[in-house]
């Protein structure tokens, strides 16, 4: 993507051309034709941030977009040849899905991999509770979050209730600009004395994050919290749920905002739960639109991130290995040996798609700038994430870094090098590390973002189209 005004440069010019590498804003590249697909791609992609604010939301918004475009269960097929497309759900909250090559597993698959959770208030099991004439929720954070960013802001209620019946009941509340929403409510500045003075971790603590949730009592004053009681009225009338279901069951609270373009130019979108929707997006829309080719094309969406990959939906699972051994056996018509096993896994190259921090200029002291992605400047890549030094990450082999990097220059997709802020900054991790210790070769691929795990967090339009050309990209020509 150089500029072509090699006719005008200095011999100087022309060699620092040669031996130098810059990263270059993306825009001075964009024609018409190229904007008006930038906007579409993101008002699709809005759309499905609004459908799909948790894990199981976004796995269900996935399915029905797979089986749209003719991927089958893998559970209800016994057999699988090539050209097969396929998907296998992990509980819901996970999901493996592939487009079959005409190659052997075992020469390897080309995965994208990223999670689909995002940081937010859970319901405490025992949550609903009266005070002084007011009804809450007890909620336990999520994840990394600042927890002064949930004080009065617009929430919603998203999850399932089993009842005492084992029926399942799906609450979905504070979307619909008819529903009501919920919030934390912050105390007024003018008696604020204490919060300002207070150091940040201290000014909102984990148990002040309780959610405003109603306040007219039931009417018999003969009963002892009859503001629960009121409240727990109105859960039954309209769910036919008492608060046992609600213990066992499983709600979160998250933003009530819609996705939404941001600027006046409209260049940027915010939303919350671009961390990590836009990369589990971008690989499906990718996965959709490749051209299959000889090896099996993966997109792997994980669950439980943002709290460390464990349990049985998160990237530490084995089901995503059954998964893979599941389809390799149906592959093959038999159970592949632990060889096979080995190869396939050793032969393996994927991207784990998660995004990374954009520069940010309020921020300046936090970041190296030299290695930090620019939004606008194209699709994110960090060699390793991690923290201190380089703990806890997969730091990728100089072998893959170059071939992905070259792959993408192929074909024109626009990437820089960018890594989470300064050293002994802080750090975070994505889902690469699980890979990698099982033997595939992994690299860091997504969008820079900004105001990264906040209730809106903002990317660029540009960075999300051109993610979605690199995973695109890759699946159609990664050997
Ligand atoms: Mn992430
Ligand atoms: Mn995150």
């Amino acid at each position: 993507m150089a500029k072509d005004n090699t006719l005008k440069q200095s011999a100087g010019q022309k060699l620092q051309d040669k031996l130098c590498f810059t990263y270059e804003n993306q825009w001075d590249y964009i024609d018409t034709e190229t904007e008006k697909a930038v906007h579409e791609f993101s008002k699709e992609y809005a759309k499905a941030l609004d459908l799909g604010k948790t894990e199981r939301e976004f796995h269900d918004y996935t399915v029905e977009r797979l089986e749209k475009a003719g991927f089958n269960n893998l559970d209800e097929l016994n057999q699988v040849k090539a050209g097969d497309k396929i998907y296998r759900t992990v509980h819901g909250k996970g999901l493996m899905a592939a487009v079959v090559g005409e190659g052997a597993m075992e020469d390897g698959l080309l995965i994208v991999g990223s999670h689909i959770d995002s940081p937010r208030l859970d319901l405490k099991p025992y949550s609903l509770y009266e005070k002084n004439d007011m009804t809450f929720f007890k909620t336990h954070y999520y994840g990394g979050i600042k927890k002064y960013h949930w004080l009065s802001t617009q929430l919603a209620v998203h999850g399932v209730v089993f009842t005492k019946d084992g029926e399942k009941i799906r609450i979905n509340v504070g979307e619909d600009e008819n529903d009501p929403v919920f919030t934390i409510t912050d105390i007024l500045p003018h008696i604020a004395k204490k919060q300002r003075e207070a150091k940040a971790e201290e000014l909102v603590t984990a148990e002040m994050l309780n959610v405003l949730i109603g306040s007219k009592p039931h009417p018999d004053k003969e009963v002892k919290e009859r503001f629960k009681l009121g409240l727990l009225e109105v859960l039954h009338e309209k769910y036919g749920i008492t608060e046992r279901d609600l213990v066992t069951g499983e709600l979160s609270v998250v933003p009530a905002t819609k996705a939404r373009d941001v600027g006046f130019d409209r260049s940027f979108i915010g939303a919350y739960g671009h961390d990590d929707r836009v990369c589990a997006y971008t690989s499906l829309m990718a996965l959709l639109d490749a051209k299959p080719g000889q090896k099996t094309q993966v997109i792997l969406l994980t669950d439980k991130e943002e709290v460390g990959c464990d349990g049985n939906t998160g990237a530490k699972s084995k089901l995503y290995y059954f998964a893979f051994n599941e389809l390799h056996a149906k592959l093959l018509g038999r159970e592949p040996n632990l060889f096979e096993t080995q190869r396939m896994l050793e032969n393996s190259k994927m991207l784990s798609s998660d995004v990374t921090s954009a520069y940010d200029p309020d921020f300046d002291d936090v970041f190296e700038k030299m290695n930090t992605a620019f939004c606008n400047y194209g699709v994110g890549v960090s060699k390793y994430t991690g923290s201190g030094g380089k703990v806890e990450t997969s730091d990728a082999n100089a072998e893959y870094f170059n071939e992905v990097t070259r792959l993408f220059d192929e074909h024109k997709v626009p990437w820089q090098a960018g890594v989470l802020g300064r050293i002994d900054e802080g750090g975070g991790g994505t889902i690469a590390l699980h890979y990698a210790n099982a033997g595939m070769n992994v690299l860091d691929v997504g969008v820079p973002l900004l105001a990264m795990h906040s209730c809106f967090e903002v990317c660029s339009k540009l960075d999300v189209y051109n993610t979605y050309r690199a995973y695109k990209a890759f699946f159609e020509y990664a050997k």
